[in-house]
């Protein structure tokens, strides 16, 4: 059964980014150590006792559509009103409209734990989160009135829909009208495929951040708009009086996420109320997707975590070969060989640096919000593609360990390890798929200078610097990475053409994101004294470092290697 890493947590909250002191002289000082704490401890009573205990269900029973009815496990109605009236949905939205006002960092926290609890639930708040977070960005005061604090309450319900048949990676290429009513309001006409949460009935409300095209507005993501269309029309309190014209057509059949209702929705003349300004609906849009980037890569980050946990209860009681290291024993547990050690030190290294990459995220969104300061902004906007990229991709990696530690078991559904390979899959391909992640780190931000790239290069030579007066063994491996991928960013910034940075954007990508995992490490070794943590960033540096060198040679191979070089293989 899941047990919520909650020392862990404390440990890179408290030691290793001292929150404490980050937040002084900012809107968050009033968070102390008690309250953090009896968050962390209220929110892992919720998972462990009441949220974990569903995920078989959100596996075995699916989310149907019975006569135009979304039917979800039983188990869901409970566990949501718990979550719900926790506050644990609108957890950092603004205590004007209702919300509790923490800090991104407490939700990412909060969302990690139900999430390792339930994936399938958890995405239904974490949309919400998402919502809540565009409106009070973009949305007039009307409407903020109206939906704020019924969404951080949770008796309403978010939703995200870019979605459309033909438009998936290319947002530019939806099709849905909204045109322009006499009251001010729109009507959306159009089909939205693949939407998370779509309908169902845990919330008395669900309400559609949609994106839509206005006629004659500009071709590509310049013109669209974003709307706000609820499946249920409020009146100016609030009140819910009248059905709007949304119908569910269907839900998805899925490898994974089974609880999850993945729905296509289709919209006749649906009434709904523009947000932000017409035609700057992506830049609006961005918002959401920003927050709900840093909520996926901590659904992946959550996956390893569960997947760990199940990993090393079953290694240390499944039997099978000689101990090489005691000769009497002629059956032992399979945590004692060389293998099966190897990939749990590699599930617990990657997860910890998943973590910290994950809170590191959220810091620095919270604090960039919160000091205004531009170079803190494309800090966080820098980290969220590496966040959403990495963190999910190292979910999959993870899981699929977890199985192959599991053997045959790990291939029978009722270890459940199966479970957590299936649904954490989607991660890497949802709010932007790592690749267009790639794509958009590489171009966009890593920007034409380079500068926030360097400035982590030359955070990690500092530390490197102290850990050498430490004579620790690993300062060589980190120069070496660090020379190798300064390198590589010497190039990127200096190719003209884009397909150059693209072709090697994935790789490169994850040569940051391994330096940076070794940054959390370097700060490990020189803020702690606990053996298990030394041990495990030396094992980091060692083993896992190094393919930074080979992820930023690679990056550095140019569009030749993907083009005309391998012309006639396809
Ligand atoms: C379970 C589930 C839940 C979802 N929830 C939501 C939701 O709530 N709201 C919503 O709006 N959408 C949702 N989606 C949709 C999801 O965001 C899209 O599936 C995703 O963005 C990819 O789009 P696509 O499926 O059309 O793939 P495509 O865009 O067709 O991509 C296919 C492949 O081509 C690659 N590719 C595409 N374009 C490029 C390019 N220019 N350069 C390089 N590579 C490229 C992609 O990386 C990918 O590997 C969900 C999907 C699923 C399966």
């Amino acid at each position: 059964m899941y047990k919520a890493p909650i020392k862990e947590i404390k440990f890179l909250l408290k030691d290793l980014f001292q929150i404490e002191k980050l937040f002084k002289n900012t809107k968050y000082e009033s968070l102390d150590e008690d309250t953090l704490d009896g968050i962390l401890d209220e929110v892992r009573k919720l998972s462990e006792k009441l949220i974990s205990p569903i995920n078989r269900d959100a596996d075995t029973k699916p989310a149907c559509l019975k006569n135009k009815k979304v039917i979800l496990p039983e188990s869901f109605n409970e566990a949501y009103k718990s979550i719900a009236e926790g506050g644990w949905v609108g957890i950092s939205g603004d205590v004007k409209y209702g919300g509790l006002g923490l800090p991104l960092i407490v939700t990412t926290c909060v969302n990690e734990l139900l999430s390792s609890a339930c994936l399938s639930l958890a995405l239904n708040p974490l949309m919400t989160q998402g919502q809540i977070d565009a409106l009070e960005s973009h949305a007039n005061e009307d409407i903020k009135n109206i939906f704020l604090p019924k969404l951080n309450s949770g008796e309403w319900s978010g939703t995200m829909n870019l979605t459309e048949p033909q438009a998936g990676s290319d947002v530019g290429a939806l099709r849905t009208l909204a045109l322009k009513d006499n009251d001010g309001t729109y009507k959306i006409t159009g089909q939205k495929i693949y939407i998370s949460w779509g309908d169902h009935s845990l919330s008395s409300n669900i309400c559609h951040l949609l994106l839509a095209r206005l006629p004659n507005s500009p071709k590509g993501t310049k013109g669209i708009s974003l709307f706000l269309v609820p499946k249920y029309i409020p009146d100016q309190n609030g009140n819910i009086n009248e059905v709007n014209s949304i119908n569910t057509i269907s839900l998805e059949h899925k490898m994974g996420l089974h609880g999850s209702p993945t729905a296509v929705l289709e919209y006749k003349n649906a009434k709904a109320w523009l947000i932000g300004e017409e035609n700057k609906g992506m830049m609006a849009m961005f918002t959401m997707m920003n927050n709900a980037r840093l909520g996926v890569a901590v659904q992946g980050l959550s996956q390893s975590e569960l997947a760990t946990q199940k990993a090393i209860e079953f290694a240390k009681t499944r039997q099978q070969g000689r101990n090489m290291n005691n000769s009497e024993e002629i059956s032992t547990p399979i945590i004692n060989h060389a293998d099966v050690r190897r990939n749990l030190l590699i599930m617990k290294s990657l997860t910890y640096i998943s973590r910290a990459l994950c809170f590191e995220t959220a810091l620095t969104i919270d604090l960039s919000k919160n000091k205004n300061d531009p170079f803190l902004k494309r800090k966080a906007s820098f980290l969220t593609p590496i966040a959403k990229s990495f963190c999910t991709e190292i979910g999959g990696k993870v899981a699929d360990l977890a199985i192959q530690i599991h053997g045959g078991m790990g291939y029978i559904e009722e270890t459940g390890i199966s479970q957590v390979y299936r649904d954490v899959r989607i991660t890497s391909i949802y709010e932007g798929t790592n690749g267009i992640q790639a794509m958009d780190f590489v171009g966009r931000k890593l920007g034409s200078n380079g500068d926030i790239a360097y400035s982590i290069l030359d955070e990690i030579k500092m530390n490197e610097q102290i850990i050498n007066q430490k004579k620790s063994s690993v300062a060589d491996y980190i120069e070496n990475a660090r020379i190798s991928l300064t390198k590589a960013t010497d190039w990127m910034i200096s190719q003209n053409d884009l397909n150059d940075r693209y072709s090697g954007a994935d790789p490169f990508l994850r040569a940051f994101a391994l330096i940076i995992g070794a940054n959390y490490m370097l700060k490990t070794l020189i803020t702690t004294d606990q053996e298990d943590k030394i041990e495990l960033a030396n094992f980091y540096i060692k083993n896992l470092l190094p393919f930074c060198n080979v992820e930023s040679s690679i990056a550095t191979l140019g569009a030749n290697n993907l083009y005309e070089n391998v012309n006639s293989i396809f």
